[in-house]
């Protein structure tokens, strides 16, 4: 028996994009070939780790890499990295941050609830600047002189929220930052597609970067990449890894410098973002195939795809469908979906469907649910496209 109807679990129709609560990215059967072959057999972690590392190094143009156990995992990791550095009396003491440098800076504008990962180090996060665009108060954001003034020898890093907005303003932060010595870090996690966002981060200068591995990418789930300088990604690793090992025996990765190391440290802050053979095996594999993609024919098929899909729902009653095509910056197309004040019972009677169906809820007080194609399969489009059409008419 298949395992979901052993659970009594029903398969979901997911337009909303690769949400982390309905499961992320769809993976594809060579990313799931790769997890199973690594997952028969046994290697040393950290050995499997550093064959990752040359991947990601050549993918990103970064010293260094590891796999994660997701984008958030990561931001724990490089915000542990920039504080324990190599001190292993400080990786001894992560969380508890009392005697070392421990603030990290971000613009307010920049704060999300991903901030708990970052706190989660045991860091203090100071947020600088104001909101003048977002509150409609005014017109500048966050200046040099503002990160410069905030910066003390209590700091530790900062941490940069990269989007299609703000991206443009990392290279005025990291000089600012870098002149006083310190890293900046990079939440990339959603920025992918476009591809070349692999590289443009680091390349600006970024000492650690971020991705989802579950999102985009197309690979597990509970995966992520940690890209950037060898010395924090080492950092990081030894943070992470099983470290119930002797000193006699124990043959450190080549990301590890044993010299830097006064001791060996124990178990530390990432030990619980453990990462499987088969995460490792199956990101890599999925970074390999995203580079690999043609992304303009992938936006183009989807593309396709939504076109067949409006046309089929032309000429329902109170439904207009609007395709919002795939651009530079925002390589994947979508559908807006107008449906008025009624949006919100839709999305509710979607969710509780047969099969339930999860659309785009960001534009809901608008009267306007998101259709994104990327977890959708190709054999549900019809099913799809009969869900919306019975929702309409039964909240018309
Ligand atoms: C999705 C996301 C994360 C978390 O990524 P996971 O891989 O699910 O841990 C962190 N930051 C931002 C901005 C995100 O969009």
């Amino acid at each position: 028996m298949d395992i979901l109807t052993q659970l009594g679990v029903p398969r979901r129709i997911n337009v909303a994009g690769t949400l982390t609560r309905l499961g992320g990215s769809l993976m594809e059967p060579e990313v799931l070939q790769a997890m199973v072959q690594a997952a028969a057999v046994s290697v040393d972690i950290a050995e499997l780790q550093t064959g990752a590392s040359g991947v990601i190094a050549r993918v990103t143009g970064a010293q260094a890499g590891i796999v994660t156990s997701g984008a958030a995992a990561g931001l724990t990791l490089a915000v542990a990295a920039c504080l324990a550095r190599w001190d292993v009396a400080r990786m001894a003491a992560l969380p508890d941050t009392r005697g070392m440098p421990n603030r990290v800076l971000m613009a307010r504008t920049h704060r999300n609830s991903y901030d708990h990962a970052i706190r989660l180090a045991g860091a203090r996060i100071i947020d600088i600047g104001h909101n003048d665009r977002g509150t409609g108060a005014g017109i500048r954001g966050l200046e040099p002189w503002e990160i410069d003034a905030a910066i003390t020898d209590q700091t530790a890093a900062m941490v940069f929220v990269a989007t299609a907005q703000t991206a443009d303003e990392l290279p005025a932060v990291l000089e600012v930052v870098h002149a006083r010595g310190l890293p900046v870090i990079v939440d990339a996690a959603a920025q992918l597609p476009p591809r070349s966002n692999l590289q443009r981060f680091i390349s600006a200068g970024a000492d650690l970067v971020v991705f989802s591995g579950g999102k985009a990418l197309g690979g597990p789930q509970s995966s992520g990449i940690l890209a950037g300088r060898r010395d924090l990604i080492g950092s990081a690793l030894v943070q992470m890894m099983d470290m119930d090992v002797s000193p006699q025996t124990w043959s450190p990765s080549s990301l590890i410098d044993r010299q830097a190391l006064k001791g060996i440290p124990h178990h530390g802050i990432g030990r619980g973002f453990k990462v499987g053979k088969e995460e490792i095996a199956g990101l890599v594999c999925a970074l390999e195939r995203f580079m690999a993609r043609d992304e303009d024919a992938h936006a183009a098929a989807l593309g396709a795809r939504l076109q067949a899909i409006t046309a089929a729902l032309a000429g329902v009653p109170g439904l207009s469908v609007r395709m919002i095509e795939a651009t530079q910056r925002a390589p994947i197309p979508t559908l807006e979906l107008e449906v008025g004040p009624r949006a919100l019972a839709m999305v509710g009677r979607l969710q509780t469907g047969d099969p339930p169906v999860h659309v785009g809820e960001r534009l809901v007080d608008a009267g306007i649910l998101g259709i994104n194609p990327q977890t959708l399969r190709p054999e549900d489009d019809a099913v799809l496209v009969r869900c919306i059409i019975n929702t309409c008419r039964s909240t018309e």
